[in-house]
């Protein structure tokens, strides 16, 4: 069934001229793989490739092949083809769902449980470990060689996005996926330097700040952190480098909720949620219209981070 679907998306590609794909907001590893590598795979097909970049990317993924794919959002073209990779709704889009509803046609490719099929052609497969997954067997049938440059985005999407293969969504098949992309000689080293082991002092300094913050509920089981903007300022750190904070704090014995609340303005808070092993985390996103999968999912409370903390409480209680 997904054969067909991506057949279907195959003869679309070739029909079509002006092809741009875009990230989503807080572009994350997945969606970054993802789109570099599909890129480089519409490259070679001879393909004017273009990534709509809708939000900064961070650091840590500036080391991965053909970063000059990605371009600023002012668009005044007539556009045939408009891919979205790894987003559940139009509103993960940002600044770029102006463009993808210009666009003749909407590609949807996605494993968001919670994707709300929003284009004209959806590739959603909720089973997929991520996206970069997804674009794999994307390009395997469109029968492109899969480069150096491919695989090392590929795995750098599936080993972000499985919490280093750690996640319940890794399978024997993002398994014999990713060892297919070792075969094609990527530097791994690199790979695992660059995104995991390259953490800044003003990232360390935050995740100092905010770990004091720390609140345990209901025996152990729920823990809580929280990001304002005064940390920020006080440590020279940016919103992104909260990335890392919430999977932390899941990780401590007990813990079945981990949450994060990040203070983007004083009444825009954006949650994070992680689970560990029973509770399904985007059903509760989904009460305040955001989205995710079982153990990771977020959204965002408009009110002030105080209140946010109690509402967002409340329902994980509801969970727990
Ligand atoms: P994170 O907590 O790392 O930002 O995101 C965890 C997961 O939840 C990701 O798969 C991400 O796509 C999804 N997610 C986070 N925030 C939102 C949101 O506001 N809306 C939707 N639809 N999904 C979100
Ligand atoms: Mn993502
Ligand atoms: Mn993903």
């Amino acid at each position: 069934e997904l054969n067909l679907l991506i057949d279907e998306f195959i003869d679309l590609i070739k029909s079509s001229n002006n092809i741009y794909l875009a990230s989503h907001v807080q572009p994350d590893g997945d969606n970054i793989g993802s789109l570099l590598a599909l890129g480089r795979a519409l490259e070679k097909m001879n393909k004017d490739i273009n990534i709509v970049k809708v939000d900064s990317i961070p650091k840590n993924f500036q080391f991965l092949p053909n970063m000059h794919f990605f371009q600023e959002p002012n668009i005044d073209e007539d556009i045939d083809l408009f891919i979205a990779l790894d987003s559940g709704d139009m509103e993960r889009l940002g600044v770029a769902k102006e463009i993808a509803l210009k666009s003749k046609k909407i590609v949807n490719i996605d494993h968001h449980i919670t994707n709300n099929n929003f284009g004209d052609l959806n590739i959603v497969s909720p089973l997929a470990s991520s996206t970069g997954e997804i674009v794999y067997h994307i390009i395997k049938e469109m029968n492109i060689d899969i480069d150096e440059d491919i695989a090392t985005c590929i795995y750098v999407a599936i080993s972000t996005d499985t919490g280093s293969f750690m996640y319940d969504s890794t399978t024997m098949e993002t398994h014999l996926i990713a060892a297919d992309l070792l075969d094609k000689n990527i530097d791994l080293n690199k790979i695992i330097v660059n995104i995991y082991q390259s953490k800044t002092l003003e990232k360390t300094k935050l995740f100092i700040k905010s770990l004091n913050t720390l609140k345990i509920f209901k025996n152990g089981k729920i823990a809580i952190v929280k990001t304002t903007q005064k940390m920020l300022n006080d440590c020279g750190a940016s919103i992104e480098d909260a990335e890392g904070l919430v999977s932390f704090i899941r990780d401590i014995e007990g813990v079945e909720v981990a949450c994060i609340l990040k203070e983007i303005d004083k009444k825009e808070i954006k949650i994070s949620l992680r689970s560990k092993k029973e509770v399904d985390v985007s059903k509760i996103s989904l009460k305040f219209n955001g989205g995710g999968h079982k153990r990771a999912a977020g959204c965002t409370i408009y009110e002030n981070i105080d209140d946010a903390k109690k509402i967002i409480l409340k329902e994980i209680y509801n969970y727990i």
